[in-house]
C-alpha cells in the first residue's frame, strides 16, 4: 500500500518530504490557546497554506476542527516523529508508522548515548563540545576552529555608547501575498465570532512562511548582520528591535530551514575569511548547542517538568503582561520589551531572559503559566522549546537542573547592557523611595523571599551575603511587597 506522509506545522520543509503522497491538516482547535498572538496565528496558518499550495496535487489538505476528524481509521499514514508529547500520543493512538524525528543536528539516540555515558548533571557546554567533535562542525581536526571553544570575551559587549541603533541595514522582510490576506480575513472572521482570542498587533508578516523566504532571510542575515552577531549578542537598544540577530527561529521551528544548512552557510563564511570566528562560533553554539540541548531536555526531563516550582512561585501574570498592554507598564525596560512583543510576536534572547524572565523570576510569577504565555505570545514558541528556557533557565523552577543558579539581576545589569534606563522614570541605582528601580529593589526582595530555598547554593553565597549586609533590607522588602504597578 502506498504510504501517506502526514506532516505537522513543525515539518513544513523539504527535509520532511521524501517524495510521495502527503497529508497536511489545519486544525482550528490548535488555535484556541488563549491568549494567542495574532502574528503567531497568522504565521502558522500562512506557512501551512503556503506548503499546501507548493505541494499541489501531492498533498491532501484538510481544514477541520480536530486532527482526528481526518486521521482516525486510516491505515496508510506514516509520520516523522512530531515535536510535542500531545502530538506523539496522537500519532501513536491512530496507529501511524513513526519515523525518527528530524530537524535537529543530533538525533534523540545521539543524545541518549552522550547523556547515558556521563554521571551527574548534564552540562550544555560539554554536550556542545561533544557535538562539535562528533559532527566536525567548526573543527580543525580535533581542535576547535580559531583555537578556542568560546569567544565570550570578544562577544557580549554592551551597546555602543549614545547609539540609537547598530546602524545595520533594515533586515529583509517577506512580501505578503493572497494566501496571507486570506489568513488575515479568516482570523478577523473567527475573532469577530469569538472563536479565537487573539492579542498583539496585526501584520505585516515579518517571519518566513516558506523555505524560499527562509533562505532569503538567511542570505540577508549572513550579508548584513552575521559579523555583528557575536559582539552585540547580549546588547539591547530601544531603537533597534532586531539588533544583529538572525530572526531564523520561526522558520527553523516550522521545519522550513534545517539547522545544519544555517550552520554550513555560516561556517563557509568563516572559512572564506568573510566572517569573524567570534560571531560564527556564537551562532553555531546557539544552533547545535542550545537549540539541540533544549530539544533533548524536553524529552529527557519529561512531561511533568513544566509543573516544577522549586521557588514556590505562585503569583498570577498581571493583565498588562498577559495581554501585552505596554502602555500600562511604568518600568521602561519591561514596557519596551512587552511593546516589542505586542508589535512583532518576537523579542531577542536578552529581552526574553533578562527583561521578561528576570522580572517574572523576581516577582514570583507562576512558572507553568509563564511557560504557556511564552508559547502563545512568540512566533517561534513551541511546547518543546519553552520548558528548559522558561521553567529552567529563566525561572529556576527546577531548582538547578538546567542552570546552576537563578538568572537574577538588578537594574545595574539592565543599565549596562541596554539604553532603557535613560528613558525611565526610575533610577537603577536607587532601591528605596519613589525613584526606586523595581528591578534593583526587586532583586533584593527576590533574594529575601527565596533565601531559604537557595541558601545551600554556593553560587548564591555572595549575593546572599550582600543581602545580609543591606541596612534597609526590611524597608526594601516591604516596599516591593506593596508595589502594585508594573
Ligand atoms: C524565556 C525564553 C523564551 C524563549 N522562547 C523561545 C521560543 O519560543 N522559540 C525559540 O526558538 N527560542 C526561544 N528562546 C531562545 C532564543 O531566545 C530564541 O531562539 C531567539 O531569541 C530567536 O531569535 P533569533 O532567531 O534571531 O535568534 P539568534 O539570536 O539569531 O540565534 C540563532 C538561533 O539559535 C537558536 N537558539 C538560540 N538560543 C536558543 C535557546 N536558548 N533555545 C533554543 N534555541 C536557541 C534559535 O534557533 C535561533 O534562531 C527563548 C529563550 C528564553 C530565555
Ligand atoms: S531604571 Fe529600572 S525599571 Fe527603569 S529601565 Fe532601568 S532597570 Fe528598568
Amino acid at each position: 500500500m502506498e504510504r501517506t506522509r502526514w506532516i505537522f506545522a513543525g515539518q513544513l520543509g523539504d527535509s520532511f518530504d521524501d517524495g510521495g503522497r502527503m497529508l497536511l491538516v489545519e486544525s482550528r482547535a490548535a488555535l484556541r490557546r488563549a491568549p494567542l498572538h495574532r502574528a503567531k496565528a497568522h504565521l502558522i496558518l500562512s506557512a501551512i497554506r503556503h506548503r499546501a499550495a507548493e505541494l499541489g496535487d501531492r498533498v491532501e489538505f484538510h481544514q477541520v476542527e480536530h486532527y482526528r476528524d481526518v486521521v482516525e481509521g486510516r491505515d496508510d499514514l506514516e509520520v516523522v516523529d512530531p515535536t510535542s508529547y500531545a502530538a506523539r500520543r496522537l500519532v501513536r493512538s491512530v496507529g501511524a508508522t513513526v519515523l525518527p524525528s528530524r530537524g535537529f543536528v543530533t538525533s534523540e539516540a545521539d543524545f541518549a548515548e552522550w547523556a547515558d555515558a556521563r554521571k551527574g548533571r548534564p552540562i550544555m557546554e560539554d554536550f556542545y563540545r561533544w557535538v562539535r567533535g562528533r559532527t566536525g562542525i567548526l573543527q580543525d581536526g580535533d581542535a576547535p576552529a580559531g583555537g578556542q571553544w568560546n569567544f565570550d570575551h570578544e562577544n557580549r559587549q554592551p551597546p555602543p555608547k549614545r547609539a540609537l541603533t547598530l546602524g545595520l541595514p533594515e533586515p529583509w522582510w517577506p512580501e505578503e501575498d493572497d494566501i496571507d490576506r486570506g489568513v488575515r480575513a479568516d482570523l478577523d472572521r473567527w475573532q469577530a465570532a469569538g472563536e479565537v482570542t487573539l492579542v498583539g498587533d496585526d501584520g505585516p508578516r515579518r517571519f518566513s512562511a516558506t523555505t524560499g523566504e527562509a533562505r532569503l532571510a538567511l542570505d540577508d542575515f549572513i550579508e548584513s548582520r552575521l559579523g555583528d552577531f557575536g559582539p552585540f549578542e547580549d546588547a539591547t537598544l530601544t531603537g533597534d528591535w532586531t539588533m544583529a540577530h538572525s530572526l531564523l527561529s520561526a522558520p527553523l521551528n516550522l521545519g522550513l530551514l534545517d539547522p545544519r544548512e544555517v550552520i554550513d552557510r555560516v561556517e563557509a563564511e568563516y572559512r572564506a575569511g568573510k566572517a569573524p570566528i567570534g560571531s560564527v562560533e556564537g551562532i553555531v553554539r546557539q544552533l547545535c548547542g542550545w537549540r539541540d540541548w533544549v530539544w533533548h531536555l524536553y524529552w529527557r526531563l519529561g512531561e511533568d517538568y513544566v509543573n516544577s516550582n522549586a521557588l514556590a512561585a505562585t503569583e498570577p501574570i498581571p493583565r498588562a503582561v498577559l495581554e501585552l498592554e505596554a502602555s500600562a507598564i511604568e518600568a521602561n525596560c519591561l514596557s519596551q520589551t512587552i511593546g516589542g512583543v505586542r508589535e512583532h510576536g518576537w523579542a531577542h534572547h536578552i529581552q526574553r531572559l533578562m527583561i521578561i524572565g528576570n522580572w517574572a523570576l523576581q516577582r514570583g510569577y507562576d512558572p507553568k503559566q509563564m511557560n504557556e504565555w511564552f508559547i502563545g505570545m512568540f512566533v517561534d514558541g513551541t511546547p518543546w522549546v519553552m520548558p528548559a528556557n522558561v521553567v529552567g533557565m529563566s525561572l529556576f523552577a527546577d531548582g538547578g537542573i538546567v542552570g546552576t543558579k537563578p538568572y537574577a539581576a538588578g537594574g545595574a545589569y539592565v543599565n549596562r547592557m541596554t539604553d532603557y534606563c535613560g528613558g525611565c522614570r526610575f533610577d537603577p541605582k536607587v532601591r528605596l523611595g519613589p525613584n526606586a528601580c523595581p528591578v534593583t529593589a526587586g532583586y533584593w526582595a527576590f533574594l529575601d523571599r527565596v533565601e531559604p530555598q537557595i541558601r545551600g547554593n554556593f553560587r548564591m553565597a555572595q549575593p546572599l551575603a550582600g543581602l545580609r549586609r543591606l541596612s534597609d533590607r526590611e524597608q526594601v522588602v516591604d516596599q516591593e511587597r506593596r508595589r502594585t504597578a508594573l
